[in-house]
């Protein structure tokens, strides 16, 4: 018998991820894992299709999203899981995302312009109804336009954090974010602390009404998972795992890299039954 393996992070078309959901499906059944949940970027545009590919193939697939979120300016991602896929909350949150990226995604073309590389939104992929364009596709049009060679050079030149091109959009709060999550009777989970540079801002994040931690992520080896699984065994957290994967666009990690155990997915598969039969029955 293998090890039973989930992973809880990662990408489809709908964000910045190169498989469509059933392609991610597909990917899981030949890496053997049981579980997965697509965690696209400020959209669940992958659910319900995502659900139902999984009941067709023998994989357990529950909601789940990566929300985009700001602290003292600084980004932190989060993760809500188990929700009801037709809250009014989680549908408004991502409508606000839409909105603050539509308009980021234009200052940062602006400021592209500015720089003598212009792009337009003819460049940008069209995406699927209820896909998010964020900046791995604007790097993606300015090689296509021949301005950078890769899209790592894009990042490193212009577009990562305070690059010259580089807008952080209208803020959304932590509070917030968790709130939503909450009010969708899901469970909030602190994505890749390992990523979140300052202390101070790790501290804030321990002090916040998350219901779990990702300990285990992409290829951090077990060794810089230690701190994270103390602060949640210490606060009674969910320890989950990914790998935030999302296909060729990050080509060195692969599906399945860091996985959650059984244990927890099955507190998490759990907690969505019960989130499901105790649905308001006039939202629909
Ligand atoms: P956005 O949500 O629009 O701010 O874009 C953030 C996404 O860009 C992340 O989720 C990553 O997938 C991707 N990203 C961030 N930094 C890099 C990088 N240096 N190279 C490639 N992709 C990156
Ligand atoms: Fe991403
Ligand atoms: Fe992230
Ligand atoms: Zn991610």
């Amino acid at each position: 018998m293998t090890e039973f393996r989930a992973d809880l992070h990662c990408h489809s078309t709908y964000s910045d991820g190169s498989l469509s959901p059933l392609e991610l499906i597909q990917l899981a059944i030949k890496k053997g894992l049981q579980g997965l949940s697509i965690t696209d970027h400020d959209t669940i545009g992958a659910y319900p299709e995502a659900i139902v590919y999984g009941q067709q193939h023998h994989v357990t697939v529950i909601p789940g999203i990566e929300f985009s979120a700001s602290h003292n300016g600084k980004p932190v991602h989060i993760l809500g899981y188990a929700f009801d896929l037709n809250s009014p909350s989680i549908r408004a949150l991502c409508n606000n995302h839409k909105t603050r990226r539509q308009q980021r995604n234009q200052a940062m073309m602006d400021r592209l312009a500015a720089l003598e590389m212009p792009i337009d939104n003819a460049d940008l992929p069209t995406t699927i109804t209820g896909g998010t364009i964020g900046r791995p596709h604007i790097a993606s049009a300015m090689m296509k336009r021949g301005y950078v060679t890769s899209v790592q050079e894009a990042f490193k030149k212009y577009l990562r954090e305070g690059g010259a091109a580089y807008v952080p959009g209208s803020r959304i709060t932590i509070e917030e974010t968790i709130q939503a999550i909450h009010d969708a009777k899901g469970l909030a989970v602190i994505a890749h602390p390992h990523l979140v540079a300052d202390e101070q801002t790790i501290t804030y994040l321990f002090n916040m009404p998350f219901d779990g931690i990702e300990a285990y992520y992409c290829l951090f080896p077990l060794d810089r998972c230690q701190r994270w699984l103390k602060a949640a065994q210490k606060r009674d957290w969910f320890i989950t795992g990914g790998s935030d994967f999302h296909g060729d666009v990050k080509p060195n990690i692969p599906l399945g890299a860091s996985w959650t155990p059984e244990a927890t997915f099955q507190r998490l598969c759990d907690h969505h039954k019960q989130v499901n039969e105790r649905r308001d029955p006039h939202l629909s």
